[in-house]
């Protein structure tokens, strides 16, 4: 576990901590210290002197997409199919299980009842529109589901990770099975993306969606992204059919033409700051590679539990294979001990009413973190005699 001849290490001293270990599993990270100085160089260099020209001469217009491009390879996803379109993960979740509905028109619309909440919502509302009926079923409900009355289902929205336990659902295997039924698969990779290969093409997805600021640790608000296959750029109709999404935005013409490729997927004008926030972000990832920092999470995980007070109940499962990128302690009072660890200067998160979060985001969590982090949760909990 020494930092020594362990080059992934060397990337930690490039995020500003601020003294803080941060796992924290909901919103990840510290900045990257030279973020101020990208973001204040698009001011100064870009927008003061281009101002409304700048969307055209220094690519603002494009990036939704050339951001999308570089997030692909940390996916799984060829050119040209992945966007950041601008919005919420909730927004973007909306625009992306509507169009997949609309390609699938069977009564079903499928969720597991483990999804995060904002997921539960929006496949409620979407089928509340489009007057389908929502079926939610548990984890193991799901696929007897799909066996036993897949023709009637059009879309099954699915998590690789779950976002309490950290389990993992296999991504490949459960679009087979949809595929196998005819049904769509939609993915929400909100606790995947960054940290766990979701190989999106080679395992057929259909369409994902996910958050730019845990993993990818975009920052507050990032942008959410959203990835189309190839194969239904072409026919996908979404909901939010803004003028960024038209085949020739500044036509101005008053019917919609979607635009040709994944740009179909975009509506209206992108946070620009944002964007270039999310933009360098994900430069260290993307050089490190997906392979890598799914094994330096499994590394940190592993070195959490081996230090961890065998007394505590681990919910998630105890095989690094079989789960994320985080790990939940069940802890009586998850609150109490939340704040306690922050007074160390330890930043978990708490799900109620027992359940601690704790996060291993590859890149700024060091073996240090995690003995920090063991050392404070023994001193917050009462000491064994
Ligand atoms: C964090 C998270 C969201 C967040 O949605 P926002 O609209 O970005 O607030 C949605 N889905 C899942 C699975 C998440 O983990």
């Amino acid at each position: 576990m020494s930092a020594l001849g362990d080059p992934i290490s060397e990337w930690a001293g490039g995020f500003a901590t601020g003294g803080l270990v941060h796992l924290n599993g909901n919103s990840l990270g510290p900045p990257r210290v030279d973020l101020t100085d990208r973001l204040a160089a698009v001011v100064t260099d870009q927008w003061t002197p281009g101002q409304v020209r700048a969307w055209f001469r220094d690519g603002w217009l494009d990036l939704p997409r050339t951001v999308g491009d570089k997030l692909a390879p940390l996916l799984g996803a060829a050119e040209g199919q992945v966007v950041i379109a601008g919005d919420t993960t909730s927004t973007t979740l909306f625009n992306a299980l509507v169009a997949a509905c609309r390609l699938r028109e069977r009564p079903v619309l499928l969720i597991e009842a483990e999804a995060f909440p904002t997921d539960l919502y929006i496949a409620a509302s979407v089928a509340r529109l489009l007057g389908r009926e929502l079926v939610v079923e548990s984890r193991d409900g799901f696929d007897t589901y799909l066996g036993e009355h897949g023709d009637r289902v059009g879309v099954a929205l699915a998590a690789p990770v779950d976002f309490r336990t950290g389990r993992r659902r296999d991504i490949g295997s459960t679009t087979a099975l949809c595929h196998a039924v005819g049904a769509l698969a939609v993915w929400d990779l909100c606790h995947a993306a960054g940290v766990l290969p979701t190989n999106l093409d080679t395992n057929d997805v259909d369409l994902a969606i996910g958050c730019g600021y845990k993993y990818l640790g975009g920052g507050p608000g990032a942008p959410a992204f959203l990835y189309v296959a190839a194969r239904w750029q072409s026919e996908v109709d979404f909901p939010l059919a803004g003028w960024h999404g038209h085949a020739d935005p500044f036509a101005m013409t008053p019917d919609f033409v979607p635009a040709a490729g994944i740009d179909r997927g975009r509506n209206g004008t992108p946070p620009l700051l944002s964007l270039v926030a999310l933009d360098h972000a994900l430069e260290p990832l993307v050089a490190v590679g997906i392979d890598e920092l799914h094994r330096r999470t499994k590394e940190l995980g592993e070195a959490f539990l081996a230090g961890l007070r065998p007394d505590i109940e681990v919910v998630s499962p105890r095989d690094p294979d079989q789960r994320g990128g985080h790990l939940a302690l069940r802890l009586p009072d998850a609150d109490a001990v939340e704040h306690g660890l922050a007074e160390r200067n330890v930043l978990v998160d708490a799900r109620p009413p027992d359940l601690i979060r704790v996060a291993f985001a590859p890149l700024y969590v060091t073996p240090e973190h995690v003995r920090t982090a063991t050392e404070a949760i023994h001193s917050v909990l009462a000491p064994p005699n």
